[in-house]
């Protein structure tokens, strides 16, 4: 039996060198908390680790008592895969190293690294590495799912950069996977999340990024229709070096607004050209956009994504944005509860989606779009309707997308969906490296012959 008092957590704490928590002890919800407000739940023992021989002896000792596992990294999963109730969650947050080698332009990190904490180290080299766009959001989750941000135009997507990683897998041993080694797990970890082991170590790739050319320009709600299909042909004849994203939003004096953020990691000069027709079409009611740091665009919409809010998203992939959606979009977001949600169009182009689809886990590569339903709302008591709002509007893409989901914005159990045309081989490196799904509290793999 799982207790304090227990004699098989005395001996797991012999050994540990993080700390381990039981509901008792202090600290306990603070750790337990994950990013998503809605999400309360209770392991019954909580590992804090350090390092790797943490890592394993934790996925030991859930082994041996039969526990469920959850693995938090950065906490940011919306439907709360990080936190698990009654089990053991396996807490990585404390394994913050970054080492970076400047010369072969690689960096290590260690899993409970923030995005923001990972780009400010590598940027002290002239180097960074494609990530998400909020500074907070766990390097380690973003990247095992996918990882759309505003360099992936240019050097792909998060997961193109992982060149190998250092993994504890459900029998306990510590593996590399790499093109070299074990090259069907490191397939398989590149968009297959938490359902392989847990990572301790990423290595990825690095690019000499010094300045972006980046902000947001923001027009008035009433002409979103128009701004929607002018934001369709600048993103659709982006060069690689141009990562865009377009939003509706509530700006702070309470007017909704449509929001264009464009990202260009080529020479300023050259951006400049490139951005003016963005800052010159309508006008805008504000222009915000101007040379800075990736570090700096990376925080832009920090303030918009506080953690603790109560959360409910959905997406949706396009293959195209057509006026269709444009219109469908435009006629919900006037009816949107609250004025913190947002209705994120985003971007997949250039290197991002020259991947074949095959050559990783992750599948999405034909879809140029996505528009992902960010419901977010201070009081619990508002959950229906913010829910509501946000199945409703997700429902009402649907038609016009390809039925693919992305896995770090999923809510709901879809594995087929999130995984696409390599769901089948997924399912077999599943059976081979966890033949008993204890990797299971995730956007679930499920091993051959297991039914649900
Ligand atoms: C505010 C906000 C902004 C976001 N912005 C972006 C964005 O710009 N681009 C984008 O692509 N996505 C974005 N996302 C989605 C984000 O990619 C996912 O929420 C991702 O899961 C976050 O990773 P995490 O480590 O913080 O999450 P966690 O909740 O800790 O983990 C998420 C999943 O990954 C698994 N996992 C975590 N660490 C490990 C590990 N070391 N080994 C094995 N499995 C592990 C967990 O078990 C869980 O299944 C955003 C999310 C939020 C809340």
């Amino acid at each position: 039996m799982i207790t304090e008092k227990g004699s098989s957590v005395q001996e797991l704490k012999k050994t540990f060198h993080g700390r381990v928590i039981s509901p008792t002890n202090d600290g306990y919800d603070e750790v337990r908390r994950v990013f998503n407000g809605m999400i309360d739940r209770r392991p019954a023992l909580i590992t804090r680790c350090v390092n790797t021989h943490d890592v394993v002896q934790s996925v030991r000792f859930a082994r041996e008592h039969d526990m469920l596992v959850s693995v938090r990294g950065g906490g940011h999963s919306v439907a709360g895969h990080g936190v698990c109730d009654g089990g053991l969650m396996i807490d990585l947050s404390l394994m913050k190293g970054v080492e970076v080698d400047a010369k072969n332009r690689v960096a290590k990190a260690q899993p409970g690294v923030r995005l923001g904490e990972f780009i400010i180290e590598t940027e002290k080299y002239g180097l960074v590495s494609p990530t998400g766009t909020v500074s907070d959001t766990g390097l380690a989750g973003l990247t095992l799912g996918g990882g759309y941000g505003y360099l992936s135009g240019k050097y792909g997507m998060a997961l193109d950069n992982l060149l190998a990683a250092e993994v504890v897998t459900a029998d306990g041993r510590v593996l590399r996977a790499s093109a070299d080694e074990h090259p069907n797990l490191y397939w398989a970890l590149r968009g297959g999340s938490g359902n392989f082991g847990v990572v301790t170590s990423f290595e990825l790739k690095l690019h000499p990024v010094t300045q972006v050319l980046g902000g947001m320009v923001i027009h008035p709600f009433e002409r979103a229709g128009e701004v929607l299909r002018f934001y369709r042909e600048v993103a659709d004849s982006a060069p690689d070096e141009l990562t865009t994203y377009a939003a509706l939003v509530t700006v702070p004096d309470g007017h909704q607004a449509v929001v264009i953020t464009p990202c260009y990691c080529g020479p300023i000069e050259e951006g400049e050209r490139i951005i003016a027709p963005i800052r010159t079409f309508g006008p805008p009611i504000a222009d915000l956009i101007r040379p800075m740091k990736y570090s700096e665009m990376n925080t832009l919409i920090d303030e918009a994504n506080p953690p603790g809010m109560q959360n409910y998203w959905k997406g949706n992939l396009l293959r195209e944005l057509s006026d269709g959606a444009i219109d469908t979009i435009v006629e919900h977001a006037a009816r949107v509860p609250s004025p913190r949600s947002v209705i994120l169009i985003d971007q997949l182009h250039g290197a991002a989606s020259r991947v074949p689809p095959s050559e990783a886990a992750f599948a999405h590569r034909d879809t140029p779009h996505g528009v992902m339903t960010m419901s977010m709302w201070e009081d619990p008591v508002d959950a229906e309707v913010n829910i509501a709002w946000t199945r409703e509007l997700s429902a009402a893409i649907e038609p016009f997308g390809s039925g693919g989901i992305y896995v770090n914005g999923a809510y709901e159990q879809r594995a087929s969906a999130a995984y696409g045309a390599n769901y089948d081989r997924l399912m077999e490196i599943k059976t081979y490296y966890d033949p008993k799904n204890f990797f299971r509290h995730n956007q679930n793999i499920r091993p051959k012959g297991q039914v649900a």
